[in-house]
């Protein structure tokens, strides 16, 4: 059996009660593995969460284990046995303040999600998305990815004693293909993107009992990632920062920090006027920008998809429409950046804040000035840029090698 997360307080249980579909309104039963409704749309986990608001304080989180079950009432997972953990999740949230003055923002903020196991936030909806498909009796996985998700699940597939078969795109970042293979997954390539994966995968799961878990195409990874959104409330002291902004691929994280709003505001957890929700992608695959451009409530194919954020290489989203409404909703906005805005930023975040962050976290930052200079934001709003993983996973992004002395040299200048 898997180690469980130690129990510090008082026995908690899950407050799931239902699947439902964001799209038609159909309702599913949860305790059976689902992927998505009959319609096509993704299916979203549904709490009691009347129940869950006299049962559970916020207060009563204080003294909980730093990871992401100490929200373990509003997680899908029943048993805790049933919990497969890397210690992910209670990531730290850092002020930017000298970042922040060069940007004219007085009040930005850093989530460094590179904090989590195998380096992203993917680490997030893998521990939720594997532990509930091994309490729900899955015995195999299956999944496309474009790097990083496959990393993740990797690792905790093996944690959980689950085959996982893996598809990524031939120029996913190196570190992934291995990540992958060092874990144990049955890893393969194709020349081509995380689409074509995705079809090789969807064959293979006409041969195949293997459950998929492609992004949203399983109700529980999004629980995962909806996790970000209760923690920069708790750690803000339950005071919304103004806008949060999010370098989107299939957009789950965005989709899940806004599900979390609304989940936060049925328990009485919070008040007031919800975040703006910012989606920020490469100019060189930018459905979502388009589309949210355009008005349209769902996005077209992205043809020809190119940017070195790879986490952001997704030329179509399942979940495009809630994203959209999401940054509709909360006021916010989406934007695209270029890669060497994005390589600019890295750079400049790692020199003025010490951070090293990966390129899609990069593509927050520059969106953050963006929005700063077009007057999007004020001087004082409170701005809370995601970094989704960290720069380590991309070393071949740095070129720039230090200077050799001879054994004998001296530092110039000294
Ligand atoms: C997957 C990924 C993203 C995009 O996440 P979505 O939830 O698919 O929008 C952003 N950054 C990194 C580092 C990723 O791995
Ligand atoms: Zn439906």
């Amino acid at each position: 059996m898997v180690p469980t997360v130690p129990a510090t307080t008082a026995p908690r249980r899950s407050y799931l009660s239902h699947l439902e579909c964001p799209r038609c309104g159909e309702r599913l039963g949860a305790d059976r593995p689902a992927n998505v409704c009959g319609c096509g749309s993704p299916l979203l986990c549904r709490y009691d969460l009347d129940a869950a608001r006299a049962g559970l304080h916020r207060d009563a989180l204080a003294g909980r284990p730093g990871n992401l079950w100490r929200y373990a009432e509003v997680l899908p997972v029943r048993d805790p046995a049933a919990v497969v953990t890397l210690g992910e999740g209670w990531t730290p949230l850092l002020p930017l303040p000298r970042l922040g003055r060069r940007f004219g923002l007085d009040d930005l903020w850093l989530k460094d999600e590179g904090c989590n196991p195998t380096g992203t936030f993917k680490a997030r909806g893998a521990a939720v998305g594997v532990s509930r498909a091994l309490e729900l009796g899955v015995a195999a996985l299956r999944m496309p990815t474009a790097g990083n998700a496959g990393g993740a699940w990797a690792a905790y597939a093996a944690r959980a004693g689950l085959p996982l078969v893996v598809v990524m795109p031939q120029d996913a970042p190196a570190i992934n293909r291995r990540e992958a293979v060092v874990t144990g997954a049955d890893t393969y390539l194709v020349d081509g993107l995380i689409s074509d994966a995705g079809a090789i995968v969807a064959r293979y799961g006409a041969r195949s009992t293997a459950f998929d878990a492609a992004t949203l195409r399983e109700p529980y990874r999004i629980e995962g990632k909806k996790t970000m959104g209760y923690e920069i409330a708790e750690q803000f002291g339950w005071e919304l920062p103004d806008a949060i902004i999010y370098p989107a691929g299939g957009g789950v994280g965005i989709i899940g920090i806004w599900k979390a709003l609304q989940e936060m505001e049925a328990l009485g957890w919070i008040h007031g006027r919800r975040p703006r929700l910012v989606v920020v992608q490469a100019e060189g695959c930018r459905p979502l920008v388009d589309a949210f451009e355009r008005g349209a409530d769902a996005s077209e194919f992205w043809q020809g998809a190119a940017t070195l954020a790879a986490g952001l290489r997704v030329p179509k989203a399942l979940g495009d429409f809630l994203v959209l409404r999401a940054v509709r909703e909360t006021g916010g906005t989406a934007l695209a950046v270029s890669d060497a805005e994005i390589v600019d930023a890295m750079g400049l975040l790692a020199r003025q804040e010490g951070a090293w962050v990966c390129p899609e976290g990069a593509a927050a930052v520059a969106a953050a000035q963006r929005l700063r200079a077009s007057g999007f934001f004020g001087a004082r709003d409170r701005v809370v840029v995601l970094n989704t993983g960290t720069g380590l996973k991309y070393p071949e992004l740095v070129t720039a090698d230090p200077p050799v002395l001879a054994r004998d040299g001296e530092i110039p200048g000294a």
